[in-house]
């Protein structure tokens, strides 16, 4: 049986203020909450604020972005290890917006996924097609792609520390979600993919997670496919009603 994880990845949203606040509203309202991994992302210069108001609760703090290099010159970039200084136990790698306005490689984030786990920060390593892709019949190879080019390397007791989330980009704050089955579907593949790349075993164990416009109203479906794993989410976890929802899904 895998735990359930819900993210929250707050993007480029939120002041020091406000992210505060709705950090409060977290830990009170998800108290109860112990059978689920639940995590939220803020901006850079909130981790340490965040990662105070977190400490005790059992929400995770996670960056949304990382550099591969340990430090120097590399003017605009944080590393592992500052993150890791600020509270975080997780970082977000790979998130469409990283790939498709910053132009991160699938060969840049194979770089950032090793250097994650070298430092015992645990990736939730994003995957997903565009809508032409999908459209052209490509979900599978372009997935496939940034799955096999991204964990080159990766050995399978590092790969079990790793959250994938398939996020197709068309649905990433547009409103549109995958259905459930349609989710599932690709979830189930990348199964498949990592049974063949390491073992049925790993496989079975991975946790993969759906995001793209996961909402209070629509992740209950998700949560009841047998291949979704728990939801990574953007605009709905930056109200605390709407994230304390989705994490509290039936
Ligand atoms: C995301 O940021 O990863 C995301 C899925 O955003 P949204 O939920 O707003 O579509």
């Amino acid at each position: 049986m895998r735990r359930p994880f819900i993210g929250g990845n707050w993007k480029m949203y939120l002041d020091r203020e406000s992210g505060i606040e709705l950090a409060r509203a977290l830990v009170t309202g998800a108290a109860g909450v112990r059978d689920r991994d639940i995590l939220i992302c803020p901006a850079f210069p909130l981790l340490s604020d965040i990662g105070r108001e977190l400490a005790g609760s059992s929400i995770r703090l996670g960056a949304q972005n990382v550099y591969f290099e340990k430090e120097g010159a590399f003017t605009g970039e944080v590393s592992t290890e500052m993150i890791k200084s600020c509270g975080c136990t997780h970082v977000i790698i790979g998130h469409s917006e990283r790939r498709h306005i910053f132009g991160e490689s699938n060969d840049l984030l194979q770089k950032k996924l090793i250097a994650a786990l070298e430092a015992e920060v645990a990736p939730v390593f994003c995957v997903g097609e565009l809508l032409e892709q999908r459209e052209e019949g490509k979900t599978e190879r372009v997935v496939e792609e940034q799955i096999t080019t991204g964990l080159a390397g990766i050995g399978q007791e590092d790969l079990e520390k790793i959250v994938v989330a398939y996020e197709p980009v068309w649905a990433i704050g547009t409103g549109k979600t995958a259905t459930p089955e349609d989710a599932n579907s690709v979830h189930s593949l990348i199964r498949s993919m990592i049974s063949a790349q390491y073992s049925s075993r790993v496989a079975e164990n991975l946790r993969i997670i759906y995001g793209g416009s996961v909402k209070p109203d629509n992740i209950d479906g998700l949560m009841a496919m047998a291949h979704i794993d728990g939801a990574l989410v953007g605009g709905a976890s930056l109200k605390a009603d709407s994230f304390l929802r989705i994490v509290k899904y039936i």
